[in-house]
């Protein structure tokens, strides 16, 4: 018996980071053992801000799919599947359009706000795909009667525009076709990048997931530390130091005696960072094997994606059928 459905996805953007594992991968794999999950790679989304250069598109799916696997999400316990192999999922974002206030979307907390900083970037997204993303996000959710959707808390504005599509729809068509979905506030650990920024692909600052020992230590290596220490016997302030805030994260252990020695002046930053290149490794050295393993299998990759694509499609016919009675689109 689980606690519910789940609904969540991903976009295919480009090498995962262990940011992206840590604020979200990891919880999925925790709740893959309590919710029965639907898991999407969701190239749609990925298509609303990169759509005039899509050559790396089919690579970063195979990509994301391996960082999954890798991690131990679980093919068989959940249903693992490309957003755009299920049709569905863009036959009922347009008939969702059809009910759905622009106001309701031209409110969405991060809409203008990504906007502007795209155009800052120069880039042009001021499309309709981009205005009616969140709609396709209620789509995702919705033809899965997913009960439950793991949020961040800054992206509880977007649950609640799904809740709102629900309700509307509910409403319009007079039945209750779609359950309301509740938020599961994930715990997720935030990491900085490795020069104290948030870890951004944009920032150049971040660790990939499933680095090697060689590249784990390359970005180590480059770590920003306390610059008021020069020498070894410097008192050190571990507080200001990224080094120390992945300590935090990766060896609590040894957090807190690392501290010490540091404001003591009784540890250099190189040995510092070596223990922390020992213990990362040591923790991600077997999603870095299952990482090199599953790399040499794209068969099995595509394999696993159709199995994934052909359980998600079953219940997205079902619910389909349920929508097209209600609206009388027959
Ligand atoms: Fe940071 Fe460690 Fe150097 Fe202290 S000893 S400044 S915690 S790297």
């Amino acid at each position: 018996m689980t606690k519910g459905r789940i609904f969540s996805g991903m976009q295919p953007s480009g090498r995962f980071h262990l940011g992206n594992y840590m604020g979200a991968l990891e919880n999925w794999v925790r709740l893959q053992h309590e919710y029965e999950c639907f898991f999407s790679i969701v190239d749609l989304h990925a298509l609303t801000s990169s759509y005039s250069d899509t050559s790396k598109l089919q690579e970063n799916v195979m990509e994301m799919a391996i960082d999954w696997l890798s991690a131990g999400l679980d093919p068989e316990k959940n249903v693992i599947f490309v957003q755009s192999h299920v049709k569905e999922h863009a036959e009922l974002a347009l008939l969702l359009g059809m009910s759905t206030p622009l106001s309701w979307l031209e409110r969405v907390p991060t809409y203008k706000d990504k906007l502007q900083n795209w155009s800052a970037q120069g880039k042009d997204n001021n499309t309709y795909g981009f205005l009616g993303y969140p709609v396709l996000m209620a789509a995702d959710i919705m033809l899965y009667k997913a009960t439950c959707v793991p949020v961040g808390e800054d992206q509880s504005a977007h649950l609640e525009l799904t809740r709102e599509i629900v309700r509307r729809f509910n409403y319009l068509y007079n039945r209750e076709v779609f359950p309301e979905p509740q938020a599961v506030f994930s715990k997720a650990k935030v990491l900085p990048g490795i020069d104290g920024r948030k870890m951004s692909k944009s920032y150049g600052n971040t660790i990939p997931f499933g680095a090697g020992p060689e590249e784990m230590w390359e970005r180590i290596r480059m770590m920003t530390t306390d610059p008021q220490r020069i020498k070894k016997t410097d008192p050190g302030h571990p507080e200001v130091c990224i080094v120390y805030a992945f300590h935090k994260v990766f060896n609590p252990e040894e957090y807190e005696e690392i501290g010490a020695r540091c404001r003591a002046g009784e540890i250099g930053c190189v040995e510092c960072k070596k223990r922390l290149a020992e213990k990362m490794n040591a923790l991600l050295a077997d999603i870095h094997t299952k990482r090199e393993e599953l790399s040499k299998k794209p068969e099995y990759i595509k394999e696993v994606l159709d199995y994934g694509a052909q359980r998600a499609r079953k219940e997205a016919e079902k619910t389909m059928a349920e929508v097209k009675t209600a609206m009388n689109v027959l």
